[in-house]
């Protein structure tokens, strides 16, 4: 998608450890013009795809789902992260490393809002080791719902999730894939471009 890897290249700033920010327009101060088109994107790249539920994770998952929504007609779920050890009531629950803060979470669903004749496409914002989808993808299995795809704005190719998922068969539809990115220098190589 040249209009999302246009801003990224203009705003995006490569930080320490792998991480690309993208406060500026995704995970922070939200340009919503620029979701609107990401919803689109994503609608023509599952146009074949029966959905009826976009399931993503708190927190910088759900303005992008949300807006996406607005393309599918369908409800958000989001999984929600949680700390508390003994996790009352009816919910689908698992692990969860987070790359960023590098710790251990659980994330819970609600057994009411994801359930057997669901078709569920998850939504992220980033992928990078790929734990977070893991973690979706098991409380979707969990709750005998069946898993449209992942539709996910940034992949880190160079990071081992989204090889992983498209091994295990997960239709996954990334709308811009980083290669290589370079903190020094600030310059990002995108899949497809010369020097990938
Ligand atoms: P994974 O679970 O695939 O290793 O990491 C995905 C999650 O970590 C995403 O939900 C995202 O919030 C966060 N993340 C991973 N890499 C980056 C990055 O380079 N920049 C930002 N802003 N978030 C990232």
């Amino acid at each position: 998608m040249e209009l999302l890897k246009e801003r990224i290249r203009k705003d995006g700033k490569v930080k320490a450890g792998n991480v690309l920010k993208v406060d500026a327009f995704l995970n922070h101060q939200m340009d919503i013009e620029l979701f609107e088109e990401i919803g689109r994107e994503f609608k023509r790249r599952f146009a074949d795809v029966e959905v009826n539920k976009i399931l993503t994770i708190e927190a910088s998952g759900i303005g992008i789902a949300c807006i996406a929504a607005r393309s599918f007609h369908v409800p958000v779920v989001f999984a929600k992260k949680t700390q508390t050890k003994n996790i009352a009531g009816d919910v689908y629950t698992t692990q969860v490393q987070s790359y960023t803060h590098g710790k251990v979470y659980d994330i819970i669903v609600a057994k009411e809002f994801l359930g057997k004749g669901d078709k569920v496409l998850l939504i992220d914002d980033f992928l990078a080791n790929g734990k977070a989808l893991e973690g979706l993808i098991e409380l979707v299995e969990a709750s005998g719902a069946e898993l449209a795809g992942a539709g996910i704005v940034i992949e880190k190719g160079f990071q081992a999730g989204g090889d992983a998922l498209r091994a295990r068969g997960v239709r996954l539809e990334s709308l811009a894939v980083v290669e290589h990115m370079e903190e020094e220098t600030g310059g990002i190589v995108f899949r497809g471009e010369a020097g990938a």
